[in-house]
Order: structure tokens, then C-alpha cells, then sequence
């Protein structure tokens, strides 16, 4: 067993920066499954949106914010979320990220669909790789912070209803108990419960099933966010094309080169995400095809390789040169909205257990999210999480007997896994059908039987991530289900007037 004030599980943007701040006042451990940077920050192509330019202002950015969100963001959370922004981005420059600037120290600001102004602060199109190794160089450095790579985090220890800690499986040492004051979920996202999604793997959905099994609220499940513009390639993973990409003037068209946003919506490409993602599969499915397309030909060549590096060279090593050809596009999993319930200070209803990042529902998205403020969000969340800690008591050392969720053989896992992305991906996408959600609650609950039936094997953290997702997509369905009114990124035609 071993102890410290403040575990962190995560090592994304929001643990590492928790991390950071909380080592002001208390010593921290970080436990991650995989390498450190191995997490959805490290992905994020477009950047971190803050009102920093001269025509902004944090109003119009917790506006447009509040549009995006479809009436079901917390306005307290986004004046919260938007106010901190400024001081998020002077943060993390003083940690030594890198930002595209016009001359010596003016922020190059990108502009992305929903926002109104240009004010994505961004690092060419990788901005998450710069965020995460300024932060992951930092704590590294940190004297008062221990990190603990390929740590599965597997139970969160409870003493009379308080979370006391977590315990946690590592490589060639085996289980060990980590007991803190507080304890801060930063496990990210769920995007492996699709078969397309811009996630890596980390992503299966492990703090919602380890706060879920303790009895945190999590709530808003139901909108998951799909990126509009993925790399349609029928042999490649999901490859982002960031957003920021239809800022800089790129137009989408169908095979036959129709600007098809016009049939949709006045703000045509730069509607929010939900809107165009709509489009986008409506026109796929209409036309009976397996894509659209991104036509970035008339934009100017060097502004291309300059803006976004990343993008040009991905799609060239496959042989799209985007200055002379379309890129296919379809739209993939990509963001959770929903997650556990926390307060401005990261609280989660349960005593002992913050959260931040993906992870959590603080009530600044609402039903749809704004693009570029989930960094901001991870960053600004754990900022004043890292504050709140300070008043949390020692930790009981006695902890509640607790049921794990048994392991099973990798070859059954696979089988499950794959069979739910499937159903995920069939009927709880951007187009939902009742019928088609409740056969997939039904099939969930099977395989939760197939889980308890089947021969016990040794854990592995593949096994449970299977577990995790299970969890995670019962949530989701019955979420969707539970939704009466299509509103922001749930979309089920059944509840459409005739
Ligand atoms: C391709 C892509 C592009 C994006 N672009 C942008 C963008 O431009 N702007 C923007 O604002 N957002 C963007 N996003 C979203 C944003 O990157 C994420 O929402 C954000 O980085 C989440 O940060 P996080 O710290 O909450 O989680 P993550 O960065 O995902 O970190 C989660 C961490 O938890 C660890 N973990 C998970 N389960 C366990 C466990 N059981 N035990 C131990 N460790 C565990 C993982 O290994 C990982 O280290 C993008 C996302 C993707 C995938």
C-alpha cells in the first residue's frame, strides 16, 4: 500500500495539470495505463479556445458556447469555464508550450465551426502533442510528483462512502492500494465503444464504469459527439481533419461537387458540430455513398503546409495531394459530453472523488460541444479542483469489501468488444431509432450474461476494458432512451413529428 495527498488517475491534460497545481500543497501520484502521453490530448489537432483576440470578449465567447449547446449547458459552468480561459493560455505558455504567433508575440488565432470570432490559440494542427509534453516535461521534473506508467487502474477504494483512494494492477509488480485524501478521475473519454472514432486506445471509458460502480451521478451520456470530418479510407483508422481546416476556408461537396451545406444550414461549413455532422451522414445516406468531401483546392498551398503540416503530410503518404484532389470525409465517434457530474471545484457527489476532462459532466457542453474548449475545460476544471483539495481530511485506512468485475479469456473479450462497436455503431450514432436502441440495451444485457457465464481467466486489462465499455454503453442507450426531445447531439427519428 502506499500513500500521498492527491492521486491522479490519468495522465492527460486534466490529471497533469491537477498534478501540477496540486503539488503546490501535497505530494501527488499519477497512474496511467499506458505511456504518459498516451491520451486523447496528445491527438488534439486545432487548439484551445480563449478570448484573447481584440474583437473578443469573454461574453461572446460564453455565447457562442451556449448556442452550441443547444439550451442544456450550466451558465454558470461556461461564465466559469470562459472567464478562466485567458489566464489557462498564460499558464501554459509559461510552462514552455509553443503557440503560432503573427510576429514577436501576437497569438495566431485559427477560427473553427460555431465560434464567432477567431480565437483558437493553436500550435500548427498538433496542438495536443505541444500541451501534453509541456505538461508531461513538467511534472516529470516535479520532485513532489510520482508517475506510475502501465498502472491499470482497476477498483477505487470506499470507506463508508468515501472514496480513500484506488488500487491499481502494475506491470511486474502486481495489485497495490493507493490510498489519498483525494482522489481525481481524469480517465478521458469512451470513444473505443465505436468502431470509428479519432480516439486511441486508452480510450474505453474506465472512469465512468469505476465511478459508476461506486455510485457517482454521471448523466448526459446520450450526446455522444461525431466529428464531421474524419479520413474516409477503407483500410485506415479514423484520422482527424480538424475543424479548423473548414476555418481556414475549406468547403464540403458531395461526388457530384455540390456544396450540399447550403441545403442545411445559413452558417453552411461552420455550423456547429452536431449540425454539420447531421448533414454530412444525411447526404451519405441519401446518396447511398460511403463519403463526402473536404475540397481545400483553392486555398493557398503554402498556408496549407504551413497551417496544418500534420494534415498534409498524413493524407500525401497515402497519395491524396489535398492542393489538387478532395479528401473523402465521414463523420466519426469522437467527443462524450455526458460523463460524471462534478461542481466548479471538480466535486463529484461522492465524497473524496474529484473529477476532471473528458471524464466528467461539469455542465459547460451541454448537449453539444463547442469545438476547442474540451482542452480549456480539462484545464480550467482541475485548476480549481487542485484548490478545493486542500481541505480534504486523511484518509480512513480500513476500506469496504467491494465485488470486482471478473476477468475473461482476450479471445471472448475481442468477441464482445467488436460485436458492441458494431451495435454502437449501427444504431446509436448520429441517427437513432427506439427499436434499434432498445434491441442494443437488450444485447448489452446479454453480454453482461456471457461475462458472468464464461470461464474465469487471469485479468487483463484488455478483459476489463471489455467490462468498462459494457458499462459505459448501457449508460449511453439508456440515456438515448430516456431523452424524450431531439435536441443537440441526440437525434432519434422516432420522435420526430410526422
Ligand atoms: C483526434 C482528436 C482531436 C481533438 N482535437 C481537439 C482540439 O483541437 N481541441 C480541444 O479542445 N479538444 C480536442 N479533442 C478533445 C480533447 O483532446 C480531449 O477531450 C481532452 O484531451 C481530454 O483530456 P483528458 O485529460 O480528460 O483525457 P485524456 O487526454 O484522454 O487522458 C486520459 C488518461 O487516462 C488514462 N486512463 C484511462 N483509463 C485508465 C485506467 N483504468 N487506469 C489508469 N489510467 C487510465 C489514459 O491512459 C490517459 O492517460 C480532440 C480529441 C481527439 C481524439
Amino acid at each position: 500500500m502506499e500513500r500521498c495527498d492527491y492521486l491522479v488517475i490519468g495522465s492527460g491534460l486534466a490529471g497533469l495539470t491537477f498534478a501540477l497545481k496540486a503539488a503546490e500543497h501535497g505530494s501527488v501520484t499519477v497512474l496511467t495505463k499506458s505511456e504518459i502521453t498516451e491520451s486523447n490530448t496528445n491527438w488534439a489537432q486545432g487548439g484551445i479556445a480563449a478570448a484573447v483576440g481584440e474583437s473578443d470578449s469573454w461574453e461572446l465567447h460564453e455565447e457562442d458556447t451556449l448556442i452550441a449547446g443547444a439550451g442544456l449547458c450550466d451558465p454558470c459552468a461556461v461564465r466559469f469555464l470562459v472567464q478562466q480561459a485567458p489566464e489557462a493560455i498564460e499558464w501554459l505558455q509559461q510552462l514552455g508550450a509553443r503557440f503560432d504567433l503573427l510576429g514577436s508575440n501576437e497569438l495566431d488565432l485559427g477560427r473553427e465551426g460555431g465560434h464567432s470570432r477567431h480565437r483558437i490559440v493553436h500550435h500548427a494542427d498538433k496542438t495536443g502533442w505541444e500541451v501534453e509534453r509541456a505538461v508531461s516535461e513538467a511534472v516529470r521534473g516535479h520532485k513532489g510528483i510520482r508517475v506510475y506508467e502501465n498502472c491499470f487502474v482497476t477498483h477505487l477504494l470506499m470507506n463508508q462512502g468515501r472514496c480513500v483512494g484506488a488500487g491499481a494492477l502494475l506491470d511486474e509488480i502486481g495489485q497495490r492500494d493507493f490510498l489519498a485524501r483525494a482522489t481525481l478521475l481524469a480517465t478521458g473519454g469512451c470513444g473505443k465503444l465505436y468502431s470509428n472514432t479519432t480516439n486511441p486506445r486508452v480510450a474505453t471509458g474506465d472512469g465512468i464504469a469505476l465511478a459508476h460502480s461506486v455510485g457517482a451521478e454521471i448523466r448526459n451520456m446520450e450526446f455522444m459527439q461525431f466529428h464531421p470530418t474524419t479520413l474516409y479510407h477503407p483500410q485506415l483508422s479514423s484520422f482527424l481533419i480538424t475543424e479548423a481546416v473548414r476555418g481556414a476556408g475549406g468547403t464540403l461537396r458531395d461526388h457530384t461537387g455540390r456544396r450540399f451545406m447550403y441545403d442545411y444550414d445559413s452558417r453552411l461549413e461552420l455550423a456547429p458540430r452536431d449540425v454539420v455532422a447531421r448533414a454530412i451522414e444525411n447526404q451519405i445516406q441519401k446518396l447511398d455513398t460511403w463519403c463526402v468531401y473536404l475540397d481545400m483546392t483553392h486555398l493557398d498551398v503554402r498556408e496549407i503546409q504551413k497551417e496544418f503540416p500534420t494534415i498534409w503530410t498524413k493524407l500525401r503518404e497515402i497519395g491524396i495531394e489535398i492542393e489538387k484532389t478532395w479528401i473523402p470525409i465521414t463523420p466519426a465517434q469522437h467527443y462524450s459530453c455526458g460523463g460524471v457530474v462534478t461542481d466548479l471545484s471538480g466535486r463529484t457527489t461522492l465524497p473524496g472523488l474529484f473529477a476532471s476532462g473528458e471524464v466528467t459532466c461539469t455542465g459547460v457542453h451541454g448537449a453539444n460541444r463547442l469545438a476547442s474548449n474540451s482542452l480549456l475545460e480539462a484545464m480550467v476544471f482541475s485548476t480549481s479542483a487542485a484548490d478545493a483539495v486542500r481541505d480534504e481530511p486523511e484518509p480512513a485506512v480500513e476500506r469496504d469489501s467491494i465485488a470486482l468485475p471478473k476477468s475473461i479469456s482476450e479471445s471472448e473479450s475481442v468477441r464482445i468488444r467488436h460485436a458492441l462497436q458494431r451495435a454502437m455503431s449501427h444504431h446509436v450514432g448520429i441517427f437513432r431509432r427506439t427499436a434499434g436502441l432498445e434491441e442494443v440495451l437488450e444485447k448489452i444485457r446479454g453480454w453482461h450474461e456471457d461475462y458472468e457465464k464464461a470461464p474465469p481467466a487471469s485479468f487483463s486489462s484488455y478483459s476489463r476494458e471489455c467490462f468498462n465499455l459494457l458499462v459505459t454503453a448501457q449508460l449511453v442507450v439508456s440515456g438515448a432512451l430516456a431523452r424524450k426531445e431531439n435536441v443537440g447531439l441526440h437525434y432519434n427519428a422516432d420522435l420526430v413529428q410526422p
